[in-house]
């Protein structure tokens, strides 16, 4: 929808023209520089290239194209820029700005709920009933929680909604239908409903469990004009009254265990809505109540990534507290266990403060030798987000984790946040330059950048990419995500378009990134260089695990057949550069 008027813009309008509005910019080879305008500096390191039309400030790491500059430096919302540009370039948003009212859609939401809720007590909703009695839902709580069942057929809702004179657009930007070949069909199909609201109560989206047919376990509405991920949390127009009244929330993973908790007297609960947690959320939490118990599951893969998001809520001010379940159960399947929430009560008194929690989840790692630094890093780099005051009744436990006297510590500490708020200001050279927005935001690799912005502005390379070729090169998950989008057929212009709704900034300061250093390369094959640089390293990586594993004694002859292998496509990579 929006991509069209995305490209439209920016084949009308030449970004040095625009940006040049707002900051001097002189010509330096084929870019041109100024001073940028969201740090101060002295010396200009913000390029403007007319080739790749975006920006890239090599001092704070902001970069993208016209409309991030835009909404940037005028602090306006996404479709705002788009009008500023639009009337700009001369380009007519009609045919978009109809249908993409929040009004329009809420009422779309509402009607979208409704038929849910008449679904599952109605003739087609059995297997809906038959889920939720199954999973120990009583039925006076259907109605209060809104819960609903979207039947099996392709465009039950649809159907519905357009008796009700409801318009392709409105349905479009609600989310609960989709646009396919011949015409638009329902989102979700044979799915129990669980609404999900605003602050204030009112429905801005729906997630969906899957009981009849085929697809994903869980399916939430796509992000659009009401439903913003990162600013939600499941039940919070519920728990905000408890959360006050008890001074604390309880932050779970799932729906069915936030919903359990409810159930079970536990009022303020809140559900994260499997996101990653966000300083948004944070605040939302910090409105109610100074304190958040986290209670995640104990899958240990996903572990280290759950602690950072809870030191994201914890520098954001909220008092953290971490709660484990004994036998790893999830709250809802320890909650309906036969004296479960006197259980759950007890395992909220022995909750640990996260710093402990952290320490405790890596004990193993902190006493094996070849663990022990990874370890030490990830606690270090948790520990220094956190205030001198937050952090000091936690100094001697740490310290001796790391086996040093508390002033080392503390030391040390000082020291990584120096790196910390550096990497913020992206005070590095070219190699080292991080992309950085927000305090969780971590340095992008430069030539991971590079070859996503190669694959983004190349459609044949798209075309011709293999996802198991391409994503083993990335080692950073969001960067996967876009490569793994990309190659599937999703289009730039739209991806772009729904991230700047959104207000996802870091995607496209990558691509800046990633363009600014092809072009320091000065290569005529950019790709090969690339590709050739992410291959012999991801080599370097698996000839440093093996040979772990050899001293470890724990290789097997495929593996040391592997080694020699490597070893020489490794010396012959040296030897050709
Ligand atoms: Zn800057």
């Amino acid at each position: 929808m929006h991509a069209d008027h995305v490209r439209r813009i920016k084949e009308r309008l030449d970004i040095v023209e625009v940006i040049g509005d707002y900051v001097p910019l002189k010509k330096v080879g084929r870019s041109f520089k100024g001073l940028c305008p969201f740090h101060g500096e002295k010396t200009p390191s913000f390029t403007v290239s007319p080739e790749r039309q975006t920006y890239h400030c090599f001092g704070c790491g902001r970069g993208g194209d016209i409309f991030s500059f835009v909404m940037e430096t005028e602090g306006i919302s996404f479709s705002q820029a788009l009008e500023l540009l639009a009337s700009r370039a001369g380009v007519s948003l009609e045919p978009v700005r109809k249908g993409a009212s929040g009004g329009d859609v809420r009422s779309v939401s509402a009607l979208a709920q409704e038929f849910f809720s008449e679904s599952l007590s109605g003739p087609g909703g059995i297997s809906g009933r038959h889920y939720l009695t199954k999973r120990n839902v009583p039925e006076r709580f259907w109605k209060e929680f809104g819960l609903g069942w979207a039947p099996s057929g392709w465009d039950s809702l649809w159907r519905h909604l357009r008796s009700r004179n409801v318009d392709e657009k409105d349905a479009l930007a609600c989310g609960v239908v989709v646009e396919g070949n011949r015409g638009l069909y329902d989102r979700f199909r044979g799915r129990v409903i669980f609404p999900i609201a605003d602050v204030s109560g009112r429905i801005i989206a729906f997630g969906g469990r899957l009981v009849d047919g085929e697809g994903a376990k869980y399916l939430n509405s796509p992000e659009g004009v009401l439903f913003r991920k990162r600013e939600c949390l499941y039940l919070l127009h519920r728990a905000k009254q408890f959360m006050r009244a008890r001074g604390r929330a309880i932050l779970v993973e799932g729906y069915m265990d936030a919903l359990r908790l409810h159930m079970e007297g536990f009022g303020e609960a809140v559900a994260s809505l499997g996101t990653a947690l966000t300083s948004e959320q944070a605040d939302l939490v910090k409105r109610f109540a100074p304190r958040c118990y986290i209670c995640f599951d104990a899958d240990a893969a996903g572990q280290e990534a759950a602690v950072r998001g809870m030191y994201v809520l914890q520098s954001r001010g909220l008092d953290v507290r971490v709660i484990s379940l004994p036998e790893a159960k999830d709250p809802d399947e320890f909650l309906s266990a036969p004296g479960g929430p006197a259980r759950f009560a007890a395992c909220l008194d022995e909750a640990m403060p996260l710093v402990r929690h952290h320490l405790f989840l890596r004990r193993d790692a902190l006493r094996d030798p070849t663990q022990r630094e990874q370890a030490t890093r990830d606690i270090l780099s948790g520990v220094a987000q956190l205030s001198s005051l937050d952090l000091a009744p936690f100094v001697p436990e740490v310290a001796a984790a790391f086996g040093l006297f508390a002033h080392q510590l503390v030391e040390l500490v000082e020291r990584e946040r120096k790196v910390l708020s550096q990497s913020e200001q992206g005070k590095s050279s070219l190699s080292g330059v991080s992309i950085t927005g927000g305090k969780e935001e971590e340095a992008t690799d430069p030539v991971e950048a590079a070859l996503l912005f190669l694959l983004w502005t190349d459609a044949s390379r798209r075309r011709s990419a293999s996802p198991e070729g391409m994503l083993p090169l990335f080692s950073e998950e969001r960067l996967r995500h876009i490569v793994m989008a990309l190659l599937s057929g999703e289009v730039p212009e739209e991806l772009e378009a729904r991230w700047h709704v959104i207000g996802e900034t870091y995607p496209l300061r990558v691509v800046a990134f990633g363009g600014e250093w092809c072009a320091r390369l000065e290569e005529k094959d950019a790709w090969k260089t690339v590709v050739g640089l992410l291959e012999a390293r991801n080599r370097k990586r698996q000839y440093e695990a093996l040979q772990l594993k050899c001293r470890r004694g724990e290789a097997t002859d495929e593996d040391l057949l592997a080694l020699r292998d490597l070893a020489q496509k490794l010396k012959g990579g040296k030897d050709s550069a």
